[in-house]
């Protein structure tokens, strides 16, 4: 990627003149400060400061109460930026400019602060590698792009909402060729930056595009997720265009989702894999599973964090309904992928596309840390159509998730209660914020009839 070294020569020769430093905020967006290259080099490369609201905001950034780790009355302090210089990375987007993400530390103690989605995710990890393991995880990245940009977009009230192509474009070539002024440079920027693009193709609605990185260690495939949403936004908008992550934009569109791909290894090599199973499937790969699909209820909300993100889970509509298991099977919540081969994985396909990287690996780790170590059965995989049926279903609103969430004694023993009623309270805020807001549904449904 980039050195500290290469970066000093970098700022002397005049290469570059900007150094992004960010933190990783609750709704998984980079925050932070544009620090001048010399200034950076010079001295706030050790750390910067950042105010404490930053972890305990919304998306409109309000200062909701109810969080114990701060408030008025603590009077909104700072936090320590810690940059971590291994994930220094040029911006090919941006003239002159690289990027650095943080860690994010009490100002007083400069501990990492709990609730912070880099930690919670990095202390899972750790959890893992005590017990001899390397997670290797993937997400997919699905979004649509707009004929028209951001801006002109808000200023129509959010009406004027043109994807940019106009039919169904899943594999499409003719149609994602017309789409490559963004996609090209979304590619070839990210994969400059250090990240393993894969590929994008056309998704299975108008507009409708996917990203696909390479697996990779969890907290890389966190970072490159984050930082590719950043820039597929900043890329579009570049181009005049705008791209949303927002899981269900219209109720008759498909929505979008950002798949998990997950695996264990030990010693550099599978531990989902025992080439003597008739599914290729480790005793490890199934007791992992099973705590994934017995405690999906309790981390839905890391999957799906909004109102809008329930939306999404609609029968007939490739996102899924019920928490259950099959092989290599689009309709189910959890699908078997690279079946009898090393590639063997599970892929969580409950997860919207506004999902937090972070906090969703973090959740479903400690789930499946949780299946190894409570030696769980997974149960036989179903067959068919997983639409049909109503047992183990995926919760169903917000406040659902926010209850399972509440009351999970898993995520409590793994996060630590401070930073589930963290959570919990961030997903109360957004209930109370929905329950103020009137529609334009209801407008348009009662105004004259009711
Ligand atoms: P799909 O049919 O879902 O598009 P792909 O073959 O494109 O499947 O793979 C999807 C993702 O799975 C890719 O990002 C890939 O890097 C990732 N992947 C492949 N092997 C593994 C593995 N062993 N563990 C985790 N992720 C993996």
């Amino acid at each position: 990627m980039l050195s500290f070294d290469t970066l000093k020569d970098q700022v002397a020769d005049g290469t570059v003149d900007t150094v992004l430093v960010c933190l990783v905020d609750m709704q998984g967006r980079l925050m932070g400060k544009r620090f001048h290259a010399k200034h950076f080099v010079n001295g706030a490369w050790e750390e910067t400061h950042c105010c404490n609201y930053l972890l305990a905001t919304d998306l409109e950034m309000a200062t909701p109460d109810g969080y114990a780790s701060t408030s008025w009355e603590n009077g909104y302090g700072d936090y320590v930026m810690k940059p971590d210089l291994e994930t220094l990375r040029p911006v090919p987007w941006l003239e002159g400019t690289v990027m650095v993400l943080c860690d994010v530390l009490d100002h007083n103690t400069h501990k990492e602060v709990p609730h912070s989605p880099r930690s919670i995710l990095k202390r899972q990890i750790a959890r893992l590698t005590e017990m001899g393991f390397d997670a290797m995880m993937a997400t997919e990245l699905e979004f649509f792009l707009f004929e028209k940009s951001f801006d002109e977009v808000r200023k129509s009230g959010f009406r004027d909402l043109a994807p940019i192509s106009g039919y169904n474009e899943d594999y499409n070539i003719m149609q994602t060729t017309r789409e490559e002024h963004v996609m090209r440079p979304i590619r070839n920027h990210l994969y400059d930056a250090g990240l393993p693009i894969e590929n994008s193709k056309g998704e299975a609605e108008t507009g409708q595009e996917e990203l696909n990185i390479k697996y990779a260690p969890a907290l890389d495939t966190a970072d490159y997720h984050t930082i590719a949403k950043h820039a597929i936004k900043e890329i579009a908008h570049q181009k005049g265009h705008a791209a949303t992550f927002l899981p269900k934009w219209h109720r008759d569109k498909v929505g979008s989702s950002s798949h998990v791909h997950q695996s264990l290894w030990k010693d550099g090599k599978p531990a989902f894999y025992d080439e003597t199973d008739e599914l290729g499937m480790s005793e490890l790969m199934r007791h992992y599973m099973a705590g994934m699909l017995k405690y999906a209820p309790d981390y839905t909300y890391f999957l799906a964090p909004y109102i809008n993100s329930y939306k999404r889970f609609m029968k007939g509509s490739f996102a899924p309904t019920r928490i259950i298991w099959s092989v290599d099977n689009r309709t189910a919540g959890f699908r078997l992928c690279g079946v009898g081969s090393k590639a063997i994985r599970v892929e969580c396909r409950v997860g919207g596309s506004d999902l937090n990287p972070y906090l969703a690996m973090a959740a479903q780790l400690a789930a499946g840390i949780a299946g190894i170590e409570e030696k769980l059965e997974l149960a036989p995989p179903t067959i068919g159509d997983a639409y049909k049926g109503d047992t183990g279903m995926i919760p169903a609103t917000l406040r659902e998730s926010r209850d399972a969430l509440h009351q999970s004694k898993l995520l409590r023993n793994a996060f630590g209660d401070a930073v589930v009623d963290h959570y919990a309270r961030a997903a109360e805020v957004e209930i109370e914020d929905f329950e103020r807001a009137v529609t334009d549904y209801e407008i348009a449904r009662g105004f004259e009839r009711a």
